[in-house]
């Protein structure tokens, strides 16, 4: 891939030092990057990769003052047209969500590099995204506010279920399509949703209890280890199961999310469930700002209660 990128910027005439990152992304990596490249003077930086390869170039971009360009090369999770960047610390626990000034300049997408992926950061992506309309209603009826510190306006509401409605047409089909590896318009749709509609939908939209859950998830060993948007998938069955009258949307969110391969229990996150972890996994949620982002109180013990019905299903 590098050699398609040198070769394409030199045949436009553009000037560019490439950077190869594999680290995790933390403060001190973002800082010493910024200091390391500070000293060229660059019109933008270009950011190609996967979660952590995007969240450092928004920080070295933010850092220099300077657009960013987000090239993703899987389409798991809603990161790659958001201005959030994910900070951790060097034991992978989330730290910081930091902003850049402004939205990615420009999100440039190549589906033929994204069907290069293995298939599971496709389902992580649905599982990210399918959550949104969900996150974005909770977060609407409770009068709460999106990453923009905003109340969502009906705008953002109808992309999350735009977004919502794509993924239920075309995301068993383009599972099929990633598995053949044949590019069809039911993959070109569920890359739209994952990248575009799911980040559009998060950050205008606001984040509620499937999100929290992964500040949980995050604490729990097996878990840990796990895929963003898996996490999301689980966290979202623990929103739905926060409203007993929801039981029915629960159960086929629920079998939607099975018949990706997504998580829907903790075993499935390599996660046995002793009072330990769902004592840590609540205590992890409540610590997530958008946990009020729900139309009444989230206590540990309702959420405890969410968790328990999610795993009896
Ligand atoms: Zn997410």
């Amino acid at each position: 891939l590098s050699h398609r990128i040198q070769d394409s910027l030199a045949f436009n005439h553009i000037d560019a030092i490439f950077c190869i990152v594999d680290d995790e992304v933390t403060w001190a990596v973002i800082d010493r990057l910024s200091e390391e490249y500070g000293g060229a003077r660059f019109d933008f930086c270009v950011a190609v990769g996967g979660g952590k390869a995007l969240d450092i170039g928004k920080g070295i971009s933010r850092s220099l003052a300077v657009p960013v360009v987000t090239v993703p090369t899987i389409a798991s999770n809603d990161s790659p047209a958001s201005r959030a960047i994910a900070v951790y610390n060097e034991s992978h626990q989330l730290i910081d969500v930091a902003e850049m000034r402004a939205n990615p300049a420009m999100v440039i997408v190549d589906t033929e590099v994204i069907m290069e992926a293995p298939f599971r950061f496709l389902a992580a992506g649905i599982g990210d995204a399918v959550s949104k309309r969900f996150e974005a209603r909770a977060c609407f009826e409770s009068a709460g506010v999106n990453s923009r510190g905003r109340r969502p306006l009906h705008s953002a509401l109808a992309i999350a279920d735009g977004c919502y409605v794509m993924l239920r047409l075309h995301a068993a089909l383009a599972m099929e399509a990633s598995r053949s590896g044949v590019i069809d318009e039911h993959f070109e749709a569920v890359i739209e949703a994952n990248i575009l509609l799911s980040g559009l939908a998060f950050e205008n939209g606001g984040l509620s209890i499937a999100h929290a859950m992964t500040r949980g998830l995050m604490k729990l060993e097996g878990p840990q280890s796990h895929l963003h948007g898996e996490q999301v998938a689980y966290g979202l069955l623990v929103q739905l199961a926060l409203d007993p009258h929801r039981a029915e949307e629960l159960e086929d969110v629920q079998s939607f999310l099975r018949s990706l391969g997504l998580p829907t229990r903790l075993e499935h996150l390599d996660c046995a469930g002793s009072e330990g972890d769902l004592e840590n996994l609540v205590l992890g949620a409540l610590t997530a700002p958008h946990i009020r982002n729900f139309p009444d109180a989230v206590t540990s013990e309702r959420l405890r209660s969410a968790v328990v019905l999610v795993e009896s299903l």
